[in-house]
């Protein structure tokens, strides 16, 4: 029988802005970039789950690791803010990002049962016309479940950045998101962001600034 049709949420938290966060008993991971999103879903995950949290890191050579950087950083920070210790962080160094190196191993870690579900912070495009990202999942005109396959959780999925900084402010979280980094630029710029990337593009159209 597979085992995956009883993992359900225990609890389901009311976040705001008509987001529920659903909480998985038992490990659970989470996918890091070091980015807004993913580190608001950090700060939550450590506040309101109980037990161990897997952060994964993919870090890309092409981008010169930042991500490992960025993530352990705000990895700290969250703890601080929340008391947490229960986390482990894995970094995975990669040439490129693919979609297999993001999600290989945290799929076997739900399949052996490490881990109950996987937690991504994948918001919506803007709204509005700010370039192309490429990515077409996240077509702010599709409305999408936020637990996919049992076990893949993403809570802002039907939200946009807009959203995401009202939570940044409800919850006076500020010196975190100083600390985050969403660019995406090929440029060895350290824990800076370019500008003029889509990502910072984005970035800027939800909080108003970089
Ligand atoms: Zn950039």
């Amino acid at each position: 029988m597979d085992l995956l049709l009883f993992r359900k949420p225990i609890q389901n938290i009311d976040l705001g802005y008509g987001i529920t966060l659903p909480i998985f008993k038992g490990p659970i991971g989470l996918l890091s970039s070091g980015g807004a999103d993913s580190t608001l879903l950090m700060y939550f995950l450590m506040k309101y789950h109980t037990n161990k949290l897997v952060v994964y890191t993919v870090a890309e050579q092409a981008k010169h690791f930042t991500t490992a950087k960025s993530s352990a950083q705000v990895i700290d920070k969250c703890a601080k803010l929340t008391g947490k210790t229960d986390i482990e962080h894995r970094v995975k160094y990669v040439p490129v990002k693919t979609a297999k190196s993001v999600y290989s191993k945290p799929r076997l870690d739900i399949i052996a049962h490490k881990i109950n579900a996987l937690y991504e912070g994948m918001t919506n495009n803007p709204s509005e016309d700010i370039g192309n990202n490429g990515q077409h999942n996240r077509n702010p005109l599709i409305k999408k479940s936020i637990i996919e396959y049992k076990t893949h959780v993403q809570p802002f999925i039907n939200v946009d950045k807009k959203i995401i900084a009202s939570l940044y402010k409800k919850y006076k979280l500020q010196n975190l998101f100083n600390l985050t980094r969403s660019c995406e630029t090929f440029e060895d710029i350290g824990l800076k962001h370019c500008g003029e990337c889509w990502w910072c593009k984005e970035r800027k159209w939800g909080f108003g600034k970089i």
